[in-house]
């Protein structure tokens, strides 16, 4: 479609700005614009097409099935939202007199005493916007706590080959050096390789349980036993808690500190890059690190000013308490249990990576799809947009060769699981007759292939006047 700046006709425009209602001053002549300003000219009419066209072609959870692995992109129910733009709410600002914002701190108080206790942690905060952020605070509490007590020999952080990108580049960020470890077969952190790399200079362990395989790791309690003997601390990487919320607490699994992603699992749409809010936990004896909500007087680190993205806490805080007690651990099951309906629901045709229960979400390995029909991840992926699907996660995990990562999510019907899984299964059917057709997919869609690597490397974010 064009750029609303190409569909710009000169003279055309319509008036919607109200009269100015203040008194014009003039500005210094250096801070005056030299040239008019280049904006697009159209009737309102057009510009209404215009952006109602904009709106047809997004995609999101109220369009379809979108299943990005390790994303969590789960329904939002409306109330939150309706919730979180109550003018009490939007109306505030941060450095409003306290007795004004009584309600908008119980509000943070009451989210955060519900996270410790779906987490197992004493203390939170809601200072940092995303989760790669909140893995930057989290880690900068163990760096914190281990300079405290004068043991700087702790350079180390010991990361799994399984784990988010975030995880590597947060303890890099944070002055550390990675050490990676390999999984084993069955897909867990491989204990030997973990003892081999414990030692006086690991600081810590970042792990996400379930991992990004969609496995919960069944050695988690000696896991941490032997990173806390070694003299570390273990962060847990809870950006999507989807699985395990109100089942198992990162704090019972041996864990110091976590992030969670409100963004994910608790109610907040994302992508896009949206506000989001990378809330952190600790246990007790790092809560004086924390970040406290006010700018100034704070003994703790500060990672962004005032108390975060509040709005998104707000949505959490509904979200919990229209869920409550019983309905938190029963979105976790239906997570689970949809997650494993369709992976069983494929079976004979495209395998799973690990053959056993998964958690929320499954890995598809197509590397042997591959040798045999020429089609790759992409080229599926590519064919579920022609059919209305959102493709999942792709390639990654790193550790799964030519790797399909589905989430379905709790909020899934059985009719919708199995419409995608009979779409899946005709696509494994069609890559052996048609190979090429897949591999020239999508063939509905405005864009089909773009040049990936320019893509990411020189996007063009807007648009310039020919000279
Ligand atoms: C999404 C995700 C992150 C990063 O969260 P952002 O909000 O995108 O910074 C970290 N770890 C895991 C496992 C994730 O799924």
């Amino acid at each position: 479609m064009k750029l609303i700046f190409e569909k710009s006709v000169n003279g055309r425009s319509c008036t919607i700005l109200p009269k100015c209602d203040v008194k014009q001053t003039c500005l210094d002549e250096d801070l005056e614009r030299q040239s008019s300003l280049d904006l697009p000219q159209l009737g309102e009419s057009d510009i209404s097409r215009h952006y109602t066209e904009l709106c047809k072609n997004v995609y999101g959870v109220n369009d379809g099935f979108y299943p990005l692995g390790s994303c969590t992109m789960k329904y939002n129910p409306r109330i939150d939202e309706q919730i979180a733009s109550m003018p009490a709410f939007t109306d505030i600002h941060p450095l409003a007199p306290e007795a004004s914002t009584e309600g908008c701190r119980e509000v943070l108080d009451l989210a955060g005493k519900y996270l410790c206790e779906i987490t197992g942690m004493d203390d939170m905060t809601f200072q940092p916007a995303a989760g790669a952020h909140g893995e930057f605070t989290g880690v900068l509490l163990i760096k914190q706590y281990h300079k405290a007590r004068g043991d700087e020999k702790r350079t180390k952080i010991i990361v799994p080959d399984s784990a988010h990108g975030t995880n590597p580049a947060t303890a890099a960020m944070c002055g550390f050096q990675v050490v990676n470890i390999s999984s084993s077969e069955d897909g867990c952190v491989d204990l030997d390789a973990l003892k081999a790399a414990l030692g006086e200079d690991t600081a810590g362990l970042m792990l996400t349980n379930p991992n990004t395989l969609g496995i919960f790791d069944e050695n988690i309690l000696e896991i941490t036993r032997l990173v806390h003997e070694a003299g570390g601390l273990c962060y847990y990487d809870g950006a999507n808690l989807n699985a395990v919320m109100g089942i198992v607490r990162p704090g019972d699994m041996g864990f110091d500190c976590i992030h969670l992603n409100l963004h994910k699992t608790f109610a907040t749409p994302h992508g896009g890059g949206g506000p989001g809010a990378g809330a952190v936990g600790c246990k007790a004896f790092l809560k004086d690190y924390l970040p406290s909500s006010a700018i100034m007087g704070s003994k703790g680190i500060q990672v962004r000013s005032f108390s975060g993205n509040f709005l998104v806490v707000v949505k959490a805080l509904t979200y919990i308490l229209t869920l409550g007690r019983e309905g938190i651990p029963e979105a976790a099951r239906n997570a689970v249990l949809n997650a494993n309906y369709l992976m069983k629901r494929l079976e004979g045709t495209f395998e799973p990576a690990f053959e056993r229960i998964c958690m929320h979400e499954f890995v598809l390995g197509l590397g042997r799809f591959k040798e045999q029909t020429g089609v790759s991840a992409l080229d599926v992926a590519k064919s579920l947009i022609d059919r209305g699907i959102h493709p999942p996660t792709m390639y990654f995990p790193l550790i799964v060769h030519e790797a399909l990562m589905f989430e379905p999510t709790e909020t899934e019907s059985m009719e919708t699981l199995d419409h995608v899984a009979d779409v899946l299964r005709e696509l494994y059917e069609l890559a052996h007759k048609d190979p090429e057709y897949m591999k020239g997919a999508p063939h509905n869609a405005q864009i089909g292939r773009p040049d990936e690597v320019q893509a990411a490397r020189n996007p063009i974010l807007r648009w310039k006047a020919d000279d």
